[in-house]
């Protein structure tokens, strides 16, 4: 049997770890920052998705001198001017709170006739000791009600375009291909395979 290659993760977010170990998995020993011995929370004060990306995965990196990617998302809605965008983690103040952000999000869309958003991942790697950027986005539509017990963050009220279920309806396996973080991933493991 091959031998699978280590490749960090710097991320907490269990979901996003369990969605990234679904796609890359079978390819790479996909390790968290609790299997490389990080607790902690990583420094991302950029404004932007790049900037911030790029900011985790250089701390990581510093630290730790592995091969390692990290993922900034924001959801834009275009109704609020691309809000929540790079502040989507603390929309509602900190510390982050996903369910205070939910609300603060559906209250800021109360009788707002344009629904129209889309998530947009930002992949940092570095690989070999190089920085590389990939990105991903998914368009869809702010729902007027929470929907589905699936997923994370903003899923129960993003509908993405051509489906009538929202993210939190959807299993992973239908979530990730057509998510902006499955699109992400697309392009690095592309790049991963090369
Ligand atoms: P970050 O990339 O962890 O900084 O995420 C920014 C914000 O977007 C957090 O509030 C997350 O909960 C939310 N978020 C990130 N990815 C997703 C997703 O796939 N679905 C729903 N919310 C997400």
């Amino acid at each position: 049997m091959k031998t699978k290659h280590n490749l960090v993760f710097a991320t907490n977010n269990l979901h996003k770890l369990e969605e990234i170990k679904k796609l890359l998995g079978d390819r790479y020993n996909i390790l968290s920052l609790s299997d490389i011995g990080f607790s902690g929370d990583i420094p991302e004060d950029a404004d932007n998705l790049v900037d911030n990306a790029l900011q985790k995965v250089k701390f990581i990196y510093d630290k730790y001198n592995c091969n390692c990617f990290a993922d900034d998302t924001g959801l834009e809605v275009d109704a609020l001017g691309g809000e929540p965008g790079v502040y989507s983690a603390r929309y509602a103040g900190e510390p982050a709170d996903s369910k205070r952000n939910l609300e603060k999000l559906m209250k800021n869309m109360k009788n707002v006739s344009n629904r129209v958003a889309r998530f947009r991942t930002v992949i940092a790697l570095i690989f070999d000791k190089k920085e590389y950027i990939f990105h991903g986005v998914a368009e869809g539509e702010i729902t007027t009600e929470k929907r589905g017990k699936e997923g994370f963050g903003y899923d129960p009220v993003f509908q993405p375009e051509g489906y009538n279920q929202t993210f939190a309806e959807m299993p992973l396996e239908m979530k990730n291909p057509i998510s902006h973080r499955g699109k992400a991933s697309a392009e690095l493991l592309k790049f991963l395979k090369k």
